[in-house]
């Protein structure tokens, strides 16, 4: 369905929203990560399912636990401070006040099979299953049930919570538009509450010291090896820069072309190549217009290459989501009348005549 044409929510309504995000992150006593990952879970549904209207958006508890498995899939690893680890610094971290929570548990059982998530997925499908089937319980059970009713008072105003329905829930009219809308912030202020309570953990203090960068660990760019995909990319760009075309030599870098701040994604069709100089001047901006329609005439092209080379290297690749993402972040730009990029230096107002990407 195209919710393009449907009016937006009304500034009235948006900034209610924003009021109410401002008091879920602030309320009640926590006891663990879940109600951060349930708030950026329902963001990254929301931008892949195209809410761009005054909709409302039926989200499945199983779709939500796919998302918990990729905030959570890095920080489940042990945690390794600084260069000088030792056995004392080695340790996974506790995401929750009690034992440590179900979601940790669950994925490193599976790592211990396979630590790359993607090949995780691919290799052990029965697995992959029964964890998701087990957070999308723990979601259920847990922070959907108490995420905007933390002093066990009913509040309704992104979904209303049915405990006997266990297959998802219905985010309100307007919600979903909001959540797309303001994904920046909420992800901003998500990551810096899930640090302040990751760090507050008493169980954890004894693995950090005072350069500890926590919030490096637990929210910085993938560890997969990005270079792995450098032969692919040369093949299909034809060795050149794919911003100013010129020839790529050693300084060459993988670019996520929609910038990992704007959406952390790390899927196969998101990555070119780039030199240094491109890279750096493109910083966290999106490249204007013209490199976006080349970015989408390039990935339908050579969506088979990229998809083949880049599963085999362990990496997820999704033509569908990716164009959603990218469309999704060019018609926010538009909305917000943002700064776009072209080489070598120049920053402009983005301009375009189409009304929707
Ligand atoms: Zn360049």
């Amino acid at each position: 369905m195209n919710l393009s044409n449907l009016p937006a929510p009304t500034f009235d309504f948006q900034i209610k929203f924003l009021k109410y995000i401002q008091w879920l992150l602030e309320s009640g006593s926590y006891t663990s990560t879940y109600k951060f990952a349930l708030l950026m879970s329902l963001v990254n549904v929301a931008i892949e399912s195209e809410a761009y209207g005054n909709s409302t958006l039926f989200i499945s508890y199983e779709a939500l636990a796919e998302q918990f498995i990729k905030l959570y899939w890095d920080q489940a690893l042990p945690y390794i401070h600084d260069q000088d680890a030792n056995s004392d610094s080695l340790g996974i971290l506790y995401q929750n006040l009690g034992s440590q929570a179900i979601v940790i548990t669950s994925i490193s059982a599976l790592q211990s099979k396979q630590a790359n998530i993607n090949k995780a997925k691919m290799n052990h499908a029965n697995d992959w299953t029964k964890m998701r089937k087990t957070i999308a319980q723990t979601i259920h059970k847990n922070p959907a049930k108490f995420l905007q009713s933390p002093e066990n008072v009913e509040r309704t105003f992104l979904y209303h919570y049915d405990e006997k329905n266990k297959n998802g829930i219905t985010l309100n009219c307007g919600i979903a538009y909001c959540l797309a809308h303001f994904s920046n912030i909420i992800f901003k202020l998500c990551q810096q509450y899930w640090t302040e309570f990751v760090r507050n953990n008493k169980r954890n203090q004894h693995l950090f010291n005072q350069n500890t960068d926590l919030q490096g660990f637990l929210f910085k760019q993938s560890r997969q090896n990005l270079a792995s995909l450098v032969p692919m990319l040369i093949d299909i760009q034809d060795c050149k820069c794919f911003y100013c075309a010129k020839p790529l030599k050693k300084d060459m870098e993988v670019d996520h072309f929609i910038p990992w701040s704007k959406y952390p994604n790390d899927t196969a069709h998101n990555f070119v190549l780039a030199d240094r100089g491109c890279n750096n001047a493109k910083r966290d901006y999106l490249a204007d217009i013209p490199f976006y329609e080349r970015w989408q005439f390039r990935n339908q092209t050579y969506h088979q290459d990229i998809t083949s080379f880049a599963i085999e290297k362990g990496f997820t690749a999704h033509l569908a989501t990716s164009e959603k993402i990218g469309k999704w972040a060019y018609n926010l730009a538009k909305e917000n009348q943002d700064l776009v990029w072209q080489p070598p230096k120049n920053f402009k107002v983005i301009e375009t005549t189409l009304d929707v990407f």
